[in-house]
């Protein structure tokens, strides 16, 4: 059995981040990274980008292939991590090997939810969540006139802009009322259908999938999907794009878990010297003032830094993070944060909005909880950052969604500290 001061299982944004936080403190003690992936660490944002425009993995790798020889860390790919003796301090591995650790991260992420639609197992059903699920989807392309996108989140949706600059028909059935529910409030989403619908595609809102059908019963190609409304939808390709969850499993039995697994402000699990980041746990979310899976990739990215700094030794506290998002769908810019359908009891809103623009920010007892951005995302970072600052900005909201707002608008003490903090 092999011998690790350090294991981390799941090689991507928080794995990552936390191979480099014990980097910088512990330069030499051996440090084992597995993923059951057989690519090293990509950027999951960009799988789009593959089967829009043939863009490879290497292309979207976080880090030189030099880095992890060069950092002495032993890389494991193609390798699943399938179970582990806490008290022994072992874990499992798929061939049958183990090996042991001091201290453990679990930064396992998320696995796609896959909904229990009859005909979900046909040819031509996909998830979309890995470089992979993009590499068979673009292998398919030539035989697809027609797709159909389970699922209006933002993984659906950055699908149905990949799938349509390709030439692809697509329909985007969401069962909520409304696209990107979780990220934008009703306005905003109603910019994001109009955008989606000027570009080509349409869009099924408060619709569900019933069944994902073949020619005939025994046809294993997907070739239509019927809606709960009875509709039928010809299509040679289906995305399932419904959520993801995390992905626990090492952890049951060993440590705590709720939605996802628990890890304190250190980024400790219930369970001596195992660690946990990414979207695989729950941290704090700084504007609901509770604990979520905030599956995003700054929460890894933060989340993983000071996952590693701690278990090579240090005292770092995660100050928690939020839901965060910033992309552009259909040509259009959309960004939010925190709390983006707010609640007049106890919220107050500014908001401005004119053609093709939509700007509003979510503020509590004077500080802000949320934002919701859509055209113009550009003072996203800088409200963000007043946000997590916990700046009382109640004498000046109003400049807040206004046109000139930047730095300069802000009061004296505060701009000064905004650029020494950057
Ligand atoms: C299509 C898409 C677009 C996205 N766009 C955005 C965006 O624009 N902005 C944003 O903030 N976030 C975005 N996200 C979310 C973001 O990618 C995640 O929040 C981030 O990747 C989480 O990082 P993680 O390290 O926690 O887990 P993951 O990136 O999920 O990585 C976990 C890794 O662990 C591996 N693994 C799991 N179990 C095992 C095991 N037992 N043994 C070995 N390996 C294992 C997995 O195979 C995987 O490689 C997007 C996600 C997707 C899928």
């Amino acid at each position: 059995m092999n011998s690790y001061k350090y294991v981390i299982v799941g090689t991507s944004a928080g794995g990552l981040s936390a191979a480099r936080g014990i980097r910088k403190i512990d330069a030499s003690n051996p440090l084992l990274m597995i993923s059951e992936e057989p690519y090293p660490a990509y950027s999951r944002p960009l799988i789009a980008k593959h089967v829009s425009e043939g863009r490879t993995v290497e292309t979207m790798q976080l880090v030189p292939s030099e880095f992890y020889e060069s950092l002495g860390i032993d890389l494991r790919l193609s390798t699943r991590a399938v179970g582990m003796d806490a008290g022994a301090r072992s874990l499992q591995l798929h061939n049958g090997t183990t090996v042991s650790w001091r201290h453990l991260l679990i930064a396992t992420g998320g696995a796609p939810i896959v909904p229990h639609i009859p005909g979900r197992d046909r040819q031509g059903v996909f998830t979309f969540t890995t470089y992979d699920d993009a590499k068979a989807i673009a292998q398919r392309l030539p035989t697809v006139r027609n797709a159909v996108i389970v699922g209006g989140g933002f993984i659906g949706l950055s699908a149905a802009d990949a799938l349509r600059k390709q030439g692809v028909g697509v329909t985007v059935v969401e069962m909520q009322p409304r696209l990107l529910s979780t990220m934008l409030d009703m306005a905003a989403s109603c910019l994001a259908e109009q955008a989606a619908i000027s570009a080509g595609v349409r869009v099924a809102t408060g619709r569900r999938v019933v069944s994902i059908n073949g020619d005939h019963p025994q046809s294993l190609s997907v070739s239509s999907v019927t809606l709960d409304d009875g509709t039928r939808i010809q299509c040679e390709l289906v995305i399932l794009a419904v959520g993801v969850r995390p992905r626990t499993e090492l952890a049951e039995g060993v440590a705590s878990v709720g939605r996802g697994i628990l890890v304190d402000e250190s980024m400790r699990t219930t369970a001596q010297d195992i660690f946990a980041c990414g979207d695989v746990c729950q941290t704090h979310d700084f504007a609901r003032g509770q604990d979520a899976v905030l599956a995003v990739w700054p929460n890894a990215i933060a989340g993983g830094a000071v996952a590693g700094a701690n278990m090579a030794g240090q005292h770092r506290i995660y100050e928690g993070g939020t839901t965060l998002n910033a992309l552009p769908y259909f040509g259009l810019s959309v960004g939010s944060a925190g709390i983006v359908d707010h609640d007049s009891s106890k919220h107050d809103i500014v908001v401005a909005s004119g053609r093709g623009y939509y700007r509003k920010v979510v503020l509590q007892d004077g500080i802000v909880v949320g934002m919701v951005f859509a055209g113009d995302t550009s003072k996203c970072g800088l409200i963000y950052s007043l946000m997590k600052r916990k700046v009382r900005v109640q004498e000046w909201k109003e400049t807040l969604v206004s046109d000139e707002f930047g730095l300069l608008s802000l009061p004296d003490d505060l701009w000064r500290d905004e650029i020494t903090a950057r």
